[in-house]
């Protein structure tokens, strides 16, 4: 486990690592460029680089941790990436089941993997399922999201790369905006966030501005609308 520096989450948990890319969105992945750094410092996790691995050793992981967490699964990697088998995903999923004191967010970009597989895992409370959209090309995410049984669903547009105008906000639970920072980041425009802001509040979904972006994202910031929006579905815990 790892602290974690993203915003809307405590720790990061990585039960595989490595990945490859499937849509814009993965462009400047930052996932790709930490591990190819923890490599080069030598890492025995990260001894693959960026290719997906799986780590039998982390599943012990989550029933060390002595508080109840907010948890980001797989930061590194897509845990609905196509060449991991259901078997570990279940595996994974059994680790979060046995930990209803922890709240797990899982992310994905492969949600024709999640849909495949969704009747075939244990979805307890604690489990978040969210997609990424980056743009209005991948709305097909979100639609397949919907269809799952995961209880808190929600949205990471981020980066977000053009308007989601068509996106529909019944069943999700919350949607987490940001731009994209980095040595070449693709601009985001205030309309698109603004509009997403008022999806938001029209269907009473959470809403977090995660941040602006651009090449030095701490000048930038995180104010939005005059204020920080760090809203998030309630965390129920269970012991
Ligand atoms: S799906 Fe996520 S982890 Fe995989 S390449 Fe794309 S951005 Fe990186």
């Amino acid at each position: 486990m790892a602290q974690s520096k993203i915003e809307w989450t405590e720790l990061t948990w990585n039960p595989t690592t490595g990945c490859n890319k499937v849509s814009q969105g993965c462009k400047f992945c930052y996932a790709e460029v930490m591990a190819r750094r923890l490599k080069a410092m030598g890492l025995e996790k990260y001894k693959n680089g960026f290719k997906l691995t799986l780590h039998e050793d982390a599943l012990k992981i989550p029933y060390t941790w002595k508080t109840p967490k907010i948890v980001f699964v797989n930061s590194m990697s897509d845990l609905f990436h196509e060449d991991i088998p259901l078997e570990f995903i279940q595996r994974v999923f059994s680790v979060m089941n046995d930990n209803p004191q922890h709240v797990f967010q899982i992310l994905t970009k492969r949600a024709d993997v999640l849909i495949k597989y969704h009747k075939q895992l244990n979805w307890t409370h604690n489990i978040w399922m969210g997609v990424s959209v980056e743009n209005e090309k991948e709305l097909w995410r979100v639609d397949l999201l919907k269809k799952t049984r995961a209880k808190t669903k929600f949205l990471s547009c981020e980066p977000l790369l053009g308007p989601l105008t068509k996106l529909k906000l019944n069943k999700i639970d919350w949607v987490i905006v940001g731009g994209e920072s980095g040595r070449r980041p693709r601009p985001i425009k205030e309309e698109w966030i603004y509009e997403l802001f008022e999806k938001c509040e029209n269907a009473d979904v959470k809403f977090f501005f995660k941040q602006w972006g651009g090449t030095n994202k701490k000048k930038t910031g995180r104010t939005f609308n005059g204020r920080i929006y760090d809203e998030m579905p309630e965390v129920e815990i269970l012991f």
